[in-house]
């Protein structure tokens, strides 16, 4: 754990900008300046800085060979004042708690920045399953919800894919919940389309990642044609994002993930290279592009970088490296506080995360009002109504940042903070 995640919640949290912030200083350095703006009050500052629950369990597995390993999981809900928690589940070592209060505080952001009914949360389980069999993820998965069922539920708490987690694990998360529960398929979104699951919702945040893109180009008078991309992870985000990039007339020239980066100066052809990774399971021997090493893709001669792994890949030791004028945060947190304001001294154009991937969680809500419904949308109407959100998101941004002479992480932290402070302050959380 982080030192700064070790001191207590309550009392003086004010944030200083240093090369090296754990995930969540770093969200509430962003919030504090945000608050500071919009004149929220200093006790529903503190409320708003600090989870509300955190949920610590054991889960045990029991591995094909017989033997039992036990890893931490967790589930923390920051904010639920403008309606239920809302958040993924990730499946990775990185799913520490300081990391799970980062994300959970960026979904209360998120989650109000397009308007959608939902506070934050997040959870997961710290553990690297990439040698684990459907068998052993299966029962890894139903073990953590039988443990947290307990603070979730449709109405309450909301989970959703995120790294290393997917609708089939969503499937077993929804069984699990209902052999506990009875029905309900609005506790998790994410689920594979037979069990309730939204058309679109699978390449949501890659679409919204690239809606926003398309108007921030508009916005700089810059042609797709001529806008080069490069894209790190290649997977549900940045494998969408990749496609989606090239319907929309951009030139994808570089995709990486955890063991190389594909690069071709005259354009990828990225539907092959997606066809590759399904068959081969990896990037590499992939004929039509070099390969080179995995993160020479932060700092290739590009107009866009879109990070879309994991959080914290640009930060005080390689900002200077990054070439691109343009930077879409497909992941959550990718650039620290330190790099994020020497970028911005730079000129670099940072689309923020809270933004730029908020794609999946707005799919996530109309897969929710679908399950709640019983009633389902066309991917037409699913994909329309995500343009539409995430289009007023981005104007909103654009404009509050053009009016206080902001970044538009700033703006988007503005805008975000008055919806939430409010809605707190209405139900008398002070
Ligand atoms: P995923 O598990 O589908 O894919 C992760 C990808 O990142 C894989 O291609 C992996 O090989 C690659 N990767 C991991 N470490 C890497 C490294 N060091 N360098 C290069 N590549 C690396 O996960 P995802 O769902 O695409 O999520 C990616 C990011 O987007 C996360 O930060 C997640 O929190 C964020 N996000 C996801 C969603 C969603 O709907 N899935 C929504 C919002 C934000």
């Amino acid at each position: 754990m982080h030192p700064a995640e070790r001191r207590p919640v309550t009392g003086d949290r004010s944030v200083e900008l240093t090369k090296d912030m754990s995930p969540f200083d770093a969200v509430n350095y962003f919030f504090t300046r945000a608050a500071a703006i919009s004149g929220v009050s200093a006790s529903n500052q503190t409320v708003l800085r600090t989870p509300q629950r955190e949920l610590r369990v054991e889960v045990p597995v029991r591995r094909d060979t017989g033997e039992l390993e036990v890893y931490l999981g967790y589930r923390v809900q920051h904010d639920n004042a403008r309606g239920p928690f809302k958040g993924g589940v990730r499946f990775h070592p990185s799913a520490e708690i300081g990391e799970m209060r980062a994300l959970a505080s960026l979904m209360t952001w998120k989650t109000a920045l397009v308007d959608v009914p939902f506070g934050g949360a997040k959870g997961g389980i710290e553990v690297d399953v990439s040698g684990f069999s459907s068998n052993e993820l299966e029962h890894l998965t139903r073990t953590y919800v039988r443990r947290i069922s307990t603070i979730i539920g449709p109405t309450t708490d909301i989970p959703a894919p995120d790294m290393y987690t997917d609708a089939q694990v969503m499937a077993w998360f929804l069984d699990e919940y209902e052999q506990i529960n009875g029905y309900a398929p609005a506790v998790v979104t994410g689920k594979p389309i037979p069990l309730g699951g939204s058309p679109g919702r699978n390449e949501a945040t890659g679409r919204g990642a690239i809606v926003v893109l398309a108007e921030a180009i508009r916005d700089l008078h810059l042609a797709p044609d001529q806008t080069t991309v490069a894209i790190q992870g290649f997977g549900n985000v940045g494998s969408w994002a990749a496609r989606l990039a090239v319907l929309e007339g951009f030139q994808v020239v570089a995709v990486s993930n955890r063991e190389g980066c594909l690069y071709n100066g005259d354009g990828l052809d990225v539907e092959a290279v997606a066809a590759h990774r399904a068959r081969c399971g990896t990037l590499e021997n992939f004929d039509g592009a070099e390969i080179i090493p995995r993160d020479d893709v932060l700092a290739l001669p590009v107009d866009v970088l879109i990070p879309a792994a994991i959080g914290g890949v640009i930060h005080a030791g390689n900002y200077e490296e990054v070439e691109a004028q343009i930077i879409l945060e497909g992941a959550n947190h990718p650039v620290t506080p330190w790099a994020d304001a020497r970028l911005a001294e730079r000129g670099v154009l940072v689309i923020p995360d809270i933004l730029a991937n908020a794609g999946g969680v707005t799919v996530s809500y109309f897969e929710w009002v679908q399950n709640m419904q019983h009633f389902r949308w066309t991917e037409a109407q699913v994909n329309e109504q995500l343009r539409s959100r995430l289009v007023d998101a981005y104007q909103a941004v654009a404009k509050v940042a053009e009016v206080r002479s902001c970044t538009l992480r700033e703006a988007a932290f503005v805008i975000a903070v008055e919806r939430v402070a409010e809605a707190s302050a209405l139900r008398g959380m002070l």
